[in-house]
């Protein structure tokens, strides 16, 4: 009996390997993988060619395990998201059996909400490079639920559902328009991150949201790279206008709100094309270029504050000594344009700041009508440019911090839920970043940690200085490397998605981002209500250097943010989308392996896919045992119904655990087999 079951197995096996093999080398079929966890083996070559398969075949969502992968498309397909299209999702008994799609993701959100036991609070998350498609993924989602969420209950008058569900939609409109703009990378590249929680009443009803941005790139207000372009806002009074304006009116931005907002944006634009020379007698300040001095009128005019003490401050250091006197010292020519950025970003990032608070005070529902919230997370994808700075150093430490939570989420909690039901069977090896987070975010030796020293010791900032104390205090933590040949001061940090090396040279101003007294104290005289308003609670003292120690510097911003948003995310389930964008250029369907196979690696999909697949495989061997032994009825409906694609996933499944089940079980297995799954296999022509 042993032996003829051995050998059975045997035969078995081998013709069950035939056909998966025969599967898997079938790349006419590639595209019909719905989830890129079936691939196998699983290697970025692989997972690449499913992928490629598909965006031929026009197929842009694709599983990816307890993930979603989105290919942009570029171009727009028809009725992807058109309204029937959400219905079917929604009313689909099974979504997650329909075709693979961000409303898949949407609808398993809005059903998690209400928890078997007790309500649970969803997050979605959006990851990608710029250009991938989260912005527009976002507004996909917040559509959806807009649209599935929304009342059609006779007990709410139907106008004041409408209205909140627009306006949550209008926000989308006004943010982009203040906070995107047209990048090498994307022509409408958000440049802020953002967390929107959609609010949702005991009937699931959509109620309100609230917005939290993180670091918008103030620094593009005052110069942007070679070809591209400043905040859409400034050149809307053509093109989306209308749109921006209506949204704002929906929102309750009235016609004076916008008129004091539109002439701060044209003073901006006046104080842009101001441009300073060195004066003759150098003790003097420096001298406003012939063609600056209509310009600096028409911005003092428009910020409504005194042109003569606009042009002073920006142009003469003012040194308090004392209570009651005050030194003066003229800027050098480089100061000059310093202060003048400087005054144009403190403005914008101040003025972007009121319209997400203007903007939450208008859709957020009051606390007592909302219980749960389902949260979207549009955030920048890793980054590695030729020249990294603190800028990417933050979106960078971001995504390490999204990537921790995804791998706790997903793989130490369903092993520890394993061990605990004493299924120690396997475990799978993943990639702990938390060396790398300890790098960065450590106290009180971590990058940020002795950024902030040295910002608070208040002297001149020097690059090389800096390099040798990192090197110093970090050298020991294995994702810290340097570049010997390397002539600037620079760190390397190996991330999770790759290496980026850092440029320490500016590193610490970007840091202390100081903004002088004298600027904050004219703004404060602005006649301009809305400016005025900006700055009416601002310590003008607190931003300079004298008051250094109560500044809160940017990283210590970025991080104490942060962690508010990963508290939140840790409260509620997440879901993860990953976008991938197939081609630099934006072209329509065109597919570039090179530039996909660099996002798969940055994103960790390979290893993602991984992960979700030792789980999803691990939970078949666990439910094999229990399938073949208890659940006889099931078994066979199960074998009458699965097709081709699950067959042979769930037969490799079988073999794997054949191969390491314990003897016993083995015989069970086989005993089973010959009567159930041969007649099967036979009619599928692989056992002869
Ligand atoms: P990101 O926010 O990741 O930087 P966006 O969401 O702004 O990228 O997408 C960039 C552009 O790609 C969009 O403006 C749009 O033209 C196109 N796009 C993205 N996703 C889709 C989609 N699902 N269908 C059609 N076009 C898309
Ligand atoms: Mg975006």
């Amino acid at each position: 009996m042993k032996k003829s079951g051995l050998a059975h197995r045997k035969s078995l096996n081998d013709s069950l390997e035939g056909e998966v093999k025969a599967f898997l080398l079938d790349e006419g079929q590639l595209h019909t993988y719905d989830d890129l966890t079936k691939v196998n083996p699983v290697t970025p070559t692989t997972v690449l060619k499913c992928l490629q398969a598909r965006y031929r075949a026009k197929v842009f969502y694709t599983h990816a395990g307890c993930t979603l992968v989105a290919l942009n498309p570029f171009q727009p397909v028809p009725d992807l998201y058109s309204l029937d299209v959400m219905k079917e999702y929604h009313c689909a008994p099974q979504p997650q059996e329909s075709k693979p799609h961000i409303f898949i993701v949407a609808e398993e959100a809005y059903r998690n909400v209400q928890g078997q036991v007790e309500p649970v609070n969803q997050s979605l998350v959006v990851s990608g490079e710029s250009g991938a498609g989260k912005t527009w993924t976002s507004r996909c989602l917040m559509k959806y639920y807009a649209t599935v969420a929304a009342s059609s209950s006779l007990m709410k008058s139907q106008d004041t559902v409408e209205r909140i569900e627009k306006r949550v939609l209008d926000s989308n409109p006004i943010m982009e328009a203040f906070g995107n703009a047209c990048t090498l990378r994307n022509s409408n590249s958000s440049r802020f991150g953002k967390y929107i929680q959609l609010q949702l009443n005991r009937s699931q009803l959509l109620v309100g949201a609230s917005v939290q941005t993180y670091l918008l790139e103030k620094t593009r207000v005052a110069g942007q790279p070679a070809n591209e372009r400043n905040f859409h806002i400034f050149y809307q009074a053509k093109d989306c206008f209308d749109e921006t304006v209506e949204a704002m009116v929906h929102l309750g931005i009235n016609a004076e709100k916008q008129g004091h907002i539109f002439r701060i944006l044209a003073g901006l634009l006046q104080l842009g094309n101001v441009t300073f020379c060195s004066a003759m007698d150098e003790s003097q300040p420096c001298d406003l270029e012939e063609k600056s001095k209509d310009f600096m009128h028409r911005c003092a005019s428009l910020l409504c504050v005194p042109v003569e003490e606009l042009q002073t401050c920006l142009r003469v250091q003012t040194l308090r000594a004392g209570k009651q006197s005050a030194l003066f010292k003229p800027c050098s020519l480089a100061d000059c344009s310093v202060r003048r950025d400087c005054l144009a970003k403190v403005i914008y990032a101040q003025l972007f700041e009121w319209l997400v608070t203007f903007i939450n005070d208008s859709i957020c529902a009051d606390h007592s009508t909302w219980c749960n919230f389902i949260g979207l997370l549009d955030v920048y994808g890793f980054e590695c440019f030729q020249v990294n700075n603190l800028e990417q150093l933050c979106i960078n430490y971001a995504n390490e911090k999204l990537q921790q939570h995804f791998v706790a989420h997903y793989l130490k909690a369903q092993q520890e839920e394993y061990v605990s039901e004493g299924l120690e069977w396997s475990f799978v090896k993943y990639q702990d970043n938390q060396g790398c987070l300890d790098l960065i975010e450590g106290i009180p030796t971590g990058v940020f940690s002795l950024l902030n020293e040295e910002c608070l010791l208040n002297r001149a900032s020097d690059a090389k200085q800096f390099r040798v104390r990192l090197e110093k205090e970090l050298s020991d933590n294995g994702s810290m490397s340097w570049d010997k040949f390397s002539k600037q001061p620079h760190f390397t940090v190996a991330h999770y998605a790759g290496k980026v090396s850092y440029q320490i040279e500016g590193m610490m101003e970007k840091n202390k981002d100081p903004v002088p007294p004298e600027l904050i104290h004219l703004l404060q005289k602005s006649e301009n209500p809305l400016l005025h308003q900006l700055f009416a609670d601002r310590d003008p003292v607190g931003q300079g250097t004298r008051g250094l120690r109560q500044v809160v510097t940017v990283v210590s911003k970025f991080k104490n943010s942060l962690e508010n948003l990963m508290k939140i995310l840790h409260s509620t389930t997440p879901h993860y989308t990953r976008c991938i964008k197939p081609n630099t250029d934006c072209r329509p369907l065109t597919f570039k392996k090179e530039e996909v196979i660099m996002q798969l690696e940055a994103c960790g999909i390979v290893e993602t896919i991984h992960i979700s697949a030792k789980i999803h495989h691990f939970k078949n061997k666990v439910n094999f045992f229990l399938f073949f032994h208890r659940d006889g009825p099931r078994r066979k409906s199960w074998y009458r119904s699965c097709d081709c694609t699950d067959f042979v996933f769930v037969l490799q499944a079988l073999m794997d655990s054949l191969a390491e089940a314990e003897l016993d079980d083995a015989e069970d297995l086989q005993e089973a087999m010959p009567t159930e799954l041969d007649p099967i296999l036979r009619a599928r022509g692989s056992v002869q």
